[in-house]
């Protein structure tokens, strides 16, 4: 399928790593001029070294939270490229886990202002240049935790949900200029992150790395069917498709990744 990126710029955030690194590749094979941005600047460059040697590739450090570094970053752009027309806004974390009543006001202040202040300012950072030239994609990452909330995760459930309503709800602002505005929701996807997650339940547990993963899929996400982790590039061509011309009709829509994981319909 021609996805008809030639000519497109991309930002992704979070690409030093994980799904991130993984939509910078299929973008770039797609045609599409990258901008890879993350918190570490020799992170970053690996990244770049590692993915290609392709002057389609640029890479500039910024903090999503942070309106001066994201400002450094979309200047570093305009010199560099002129205007983005896609943006995958996927940077993230997990954050502070526990029950409630072990989390501070910290903890969810600390969050919040990941996963949902930083996509809000990275979206109006870069809103401009979207809705410029009649063409654009806005896409977040949220995850299965936006509709279906562990309790352990709480500060993370309630970011990725107001994420999905914050994209609803400006998916129906810039509609009519050209402008498409989408989330994937993934889960238990191999990266870093879950690696993390998986390690930490392997020590508490006292079992092995694979044991940890068994486990959590047979107790805690039971309703992924496939039974394994799911792969970046399963989550890099759903994201791909939806910054494509291909995806003209799709907006306000809720993409899941999630080999069933989320239980209802
Ligand atoms: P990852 O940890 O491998 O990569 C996340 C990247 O985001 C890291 O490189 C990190 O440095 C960067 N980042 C974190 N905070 C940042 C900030 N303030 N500014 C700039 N960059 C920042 O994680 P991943 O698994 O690839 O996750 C990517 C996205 O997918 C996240 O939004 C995550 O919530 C979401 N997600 C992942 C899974 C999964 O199973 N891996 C499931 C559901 C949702």
């Amino acid at each position: 399928m021609e996805l008809g990126l030639q000519d497109k710029v991309a930002l992704v955030t979070g690409a030093a790593s994980g799904i991130g690194k993984e939509t910078a590749r299929v973008l770039l094979d797609e045609g599409a001029t990258v901008v890879m941005t993350d918190l570490d600047e020799e992170d970053l460059k690996a990244t770049a070294v590692k993915l290609t040697e392709n002057d389609r590739l640029l890479y500039f450090p910024a903090d999503i939270r942070s309106l001066e570094s994201l400002k450094q970053l979309h200047e570093y752009i305009k010199k560099s490229l002129g205007t983005i027309d896609i943006l995958v806004q996927n940077a993230g974390v997990t954050g502070a886990q526990g029950l409630f009543h072990t989390l501070s006001d910290d903890d969810w202040v600390y969050t919040i202002e990941q996963n949902l202040h930083g996509p809000v300012r990275v979206a109006r950072e870069f809103l401009p240049d979207l809705r410029e030239g009649g063409w654009g994609r806005l896409l977040f990452i949220t995850s299965e935790n936006a509709v279906q909330p562990y309790d352990n995760e709480l500060p993370y459930d309630s970011a990725k949900a107001a994420v999905l309503s914050f994209a609803k709800g400006l998916s129906r602002s810039y509609a009519m200029e050209g402008l498409l505005v989408n989330t994937v929701s993934p889960a238990f996807i191999e990266t870093p992150m879950t690696d993390r997650m998986m390690q930490k339940r392997s020590e508490e547990k006292n079992v092995s790395f694979d044991e940890a993963v068994d486990s959590f899929l047979e107790e805690e996400r039971p309703h992924i069917e496939l039974k394994r982790r799911g792969q970046t590039e399963e989550v890099a061509a759903v994201i791909a498709f939806l910054c494509s011309e291909k995806a003209s009709f799709v907006n306000g829509a809720n993409y899941r990744v999630d080999g069933g994981s989320v239980a209802t319909i």
